[in-house]
C-alpha cells in the first residue's frame, strides 16, 4: 500500500525546488509542543517551528486573535491607519528599549530593513559612511544583502559577486571589530548569541565593549534578535540580560508564535526613515499583527520570559546529568529555551533521526551539536519525556 505519506513527498520532489534537506516526514497537525504525521504518529516538538512557535502550536489565544481578526479585516495596505498594526507597535515600544517601529514580512526583510537605516544614517550623520561589520558564524537571512551580512563561506560561495559593504570579523571578539572600524563604517549588527551558528553564547563584556566601542565612534549597533528575542532567552529581549541596549534590533520568528511578521525597531535618534524610503505591501497587515499581538500580550501577561528562565535551567541540569553519564557528549550551551548539546564526533545527525524514530524532533545545528527551541509553553514533564528518549537513544551507543 502506498501510505499518503509517500505521495505528497514523492509530489514535493518532482514540483518544488529541490531546496531543503527535509526529513521524511509529512506534518499535517499540531496542538501545544505536540505534532503528528500524516501517518498519525505523534512526536514532542522540539523545533517548535523553527525557534517560531513561542506558544506552540494552534494555541487558543493566538487561533482566536486569527480568527476574529479573518472576518474583520484581512489586508488593508500601508496607505491607511489600522488598529492591530499601531496596537502591537505601542506594546513593542513600551516593552523594549526603542522607540519606533516598522513591521515587515520575515526575519531578513527585517535586517534588509535595518541595513538600509545604518546606510541613511550614515548617509546623513557619518558624512556617507556605509560599511557594516558583522561576524563569521553569524546569520542574518537569505536576502543577497544579508547573504554579505552572515559571516558564512557556505551561504555566500555560490552568490558571488555579493553586494558590497559588508566586513565579517570573528565573533566574540570585541578587538575585531576595533579594528575593522574605519571613517566608512556606520554600524556593527551581531546576535546577541549565535542562533544559526551553532548556538554560541559570546563572553561577558563582549556586548558591552562593542556598545562602549560604539558609542565612542558614533556608529549604530545593530542587533539582530529574530531568534532571541520574545521570550527564547528567558528574558523578553537578550539585550536585557547583556547589560546594553542596542540603537536598532530586529525580530521574527517568535514574533508571531507561527504567522510570518517580522519587525524592526529603532531609537528615536537611528530612526533617519523619511516618507518613501522603504516600505512593504503586506508588511504589518492586520491579520498577522492581530496574530502578534495576542501573541506577546500572552507572553508579557503570564511571564513566559520567567517561566523560560526556569524549565530553561531544569532542561540545562537534566541534559548535564546526560553528559555525566556520556562521555561522548561535550557540553550544553545556550540560554533560557535556546540551547545545545554539543558532542565530541559528528554524530548529531544520527542522533537526530534516532530522536526522529523515537517522537522526539530536535534539529542538527552542526555536525557535532543539537539545537533545541521548543515551543516556550513547555513544561518539566515534556523536558523529563525529552531527556529520557535521549538517554535510550545515548545507551545504545554505549
Ligand atoms: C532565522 C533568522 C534570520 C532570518 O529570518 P527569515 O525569517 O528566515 O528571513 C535572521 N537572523 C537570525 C538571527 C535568525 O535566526
Amino acid at each position: 500500500m502506498v501510505s499518503r505519506m509517500e505521495k505528497w513527498q514523492e509530489l514535493e520532489q518532482r514540483l518544488y525546488m529541490q531546496i531543503f534537506k527535509r526529513l521524511p516526514v509529512t506534518l499535517v497537525r499540531g496542538q501545544g509542543a505536540r505534532v503528528w504525521d500524516s501517518g498519525g504518529k505523534e512526536y514532542l516538538d522540539f523545533v517548535g517551528g523553527w525557534a517560531v512557535n513561542s506558544l506552540g502550536h494552534c494555541h487558543p489565544a493566538v487561533v482566536e486573535a486569527l480568527k476574529e481578526q479573518a472576518q474583520t479585516l484581512i489586508q488593508a495596505s500601508n496607505q491607511f491607519y489600522t488598529i492591530p498594526q499601531i496596537q502591537l507597535a505601542e506594546l513593542l515600544i513600551d516593552k523594549s528599549c526603542l522607540d519606533r517601529v516598522f513591521f515587515c514580512n520575515s526575519g531578513a526583510e527585517a535586517n534588509e530593513g535595518a541595513i538600509k537605516l545604518a546606510r541613511r544614517y550614515g548617509k546623513l550623520r557619518l558624512g556617507g559612511a556605509h560599511e557594516i561589520i558583522t561576524t563569521h558564524n553569524s546569520f542574518h537571512g537569505r536576502t543577497l544583502a544579508m547573504v554579505a551580512a552572515t559571516g558564512q563561506d557556505k551561504f555566500q560561495e555560490p552568490y558571488i559577486p555579493l553586494p558590497e559593504g559588508f566586513i565579517n570579523v570573528d565573533y566574540n571578539d570585541a578587538e575585531a571589530i576595533k579594528v575593522a572600524t574605519t571613517t566608512r563604517t556606520c554600524a556593527v549588527m551581531v546576535e546577541p548569541i549565535q542562533g544559526e551558528g551553532g548556538v554560541n553564547v559570546p563572553g561577558d563584556g563582549y556586548l558591552k565593549e562593542i556598545r562602549t566601542w560604539c558609542d565612542e565612534k558614533g556608529i549604530l549597533l545593530v542587533l539582530d534578535e529574530i531568534q532571541t528575542g520574545i521570550g527564547r532567552t528567558g528574558t523578553l529581549f537578550a539585550y536585557e540580560q547583556f547589560g546594553v541596549e542596542p540603537d536598532i534590533m530586529t525580530l521574527a520568528k517568535g514574533l508571531g508564535s507561527g504567522v510570518p511578521i517580522g519587525a524592526l525597531l529603532a531609537k528615536e535618534g537611528a530612526s533617519v526613515f523619511v516618507p518613501g524610503e522603504h516600505g512593504s505591501t503586506f508588511g504589518g497587515n492586520p491579520l498577522v499583527c492581530a496574530a502578534s499581538l495576542a501573541t506577546l500580550k500572552f507572553i508579557i501577561d503570564n511571564d513566559i520570559p520567567g517561566k523560560v528562565m526556569q524549565v530553561g535551567q531544569y532542561f540545562v541540569d537534566g541534559l548535564k546529568k546526560l553528559k555525566a553519564r556520556f562521555d561522548f557528549i561535550a557540553g550544553v550551551r545556550g540560554r533560557g529555551l535556546l540551547l545545545a548539546l554539543g558532542f565530541t564526533s559528528d554524530i548529531a545527525e544520527e542522533v537526530m533521526l534516532a530522536c526522529l524514530r523515537e517522537g522526539l524532533l530536535v534539529n542538527c545545528v552542526k555536525p557535532d551539536a543539537l539545537r533545541f527551541m521548543p515551543p516556550l509553553i513547555i513544561t518539566e514533564k515534556d523536558i523529563d519525556e525529552a531527556l529520557d528518549i535521549l538517554g535510550v537513544i545515548f545507551s545504545r551507543r554505549l
